[in-house]
């Protein structure tokens, strides 16, 4: 008798019904209280979509604590869900560094709630642009290979520049994790299909993916949790 084989390759991209399993199964009821109501008071802001994806910031509090992380990198900080779970997840003395050219959404709606969490202590908050902030880090030369971690998940131009002065900030074994690497499913569009908006971002991140895989200094997991994160181990 004939066996035909079913190919079973269903994925966390292809099925919505799937997600929302993996959320409501594993994420949601894992989510601290903080987390949780600093989503829903992004929900109703009009660029709620931005922040980080529940599922990979399960992920991102468990890489924080694999490493030890006492001292990070935000770049992007927006309302603060990824700077939030980060500083749930570093110890007392921990500090973030955490970047973003417009403070005004973090004022808004995250301060007041990591404030009553207890840990806007570990924050310290830079309104600028992400690369000379970087760059004035570097020139202090106690920083180099001085921290744990690093979050980046702003201008997308700019994410190898990022890439360059992280593997000179963090330590050789520290992480540096990258967001938006799947740009909504545009990397693996024909161009002809993708929307006009998406166009630059697609194009970025196709040259950002490609530089990573080929980057001999790190260790990589491109994961297709949220947008896509790509997660990268300094080596060496
Ligand atoms: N990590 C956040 C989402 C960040 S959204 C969260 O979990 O919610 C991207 C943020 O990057 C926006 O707030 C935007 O103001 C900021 N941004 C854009 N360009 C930037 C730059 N050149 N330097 C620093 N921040 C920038
Ligand atoms: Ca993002």
């Amino acid at each position: 008798m004939e066996h035909k084989t079913k190919r079973v390759s269903k994925g966390l991209l292809q099925s919505d019904e799937l997600h929302q399993y993996i959320l409501e199964t594993s994420v949601y009821p894992r989510e601290p209280a903080p987390l949780k109501e600093l989503r829903n008071a992004t929900a109703s802001h009009p660029r709620a979509g931005m922040a980080t994806a529940p599922d990979a910031g399960q992920l991102m509090t468990m890489l924080l604590g694999l490493v030890d992380a006492k001292k990070t990198i935000e770049v992007g900080v927006f309302t603060g869900y990824s700077l939030l779970l980060t500083a749930l997840a570093i110890p007392e003395d921990g500090k973030i560094v955490a970047i973003d050219v417009d403070r005004e959404p973090y004022d808004q709606i995250g301060f007041p709630i990591i404030k009553k969490a207890g840990v806007e202590h570990k924050i310290d908050l830079i309104e600028s642009e992400a690369l000379p902030v970087l760059n004035k880090l570097l020139e202090q030369h106690e920083n180099e290979g001085s921290f744990d971690f690093a979050f980046v998940d702003a201008d997308k131009v700019n994410y190898w520049n990022y890439h360059e002065r992280l593997m000179k900030l963090l330590k050789v074994g520290g992480i540096a994790v990258y967001d938006n690497t799947l740009w909504g499913g545009s990397v693996a569009m024909p161009i002809e299909s993708t929307p006009e908006y998406m166009k630059p971002g697609r194009q970025y991140t196709i040259e950002l993916n490609k530089l990573l895989a080929a980057d001999s200094r790190v260790q990589i997991s491109h994961a297709s949790l949220g947008d896509g994160i790509t997660i990268c181990k300094r080596l060496y």
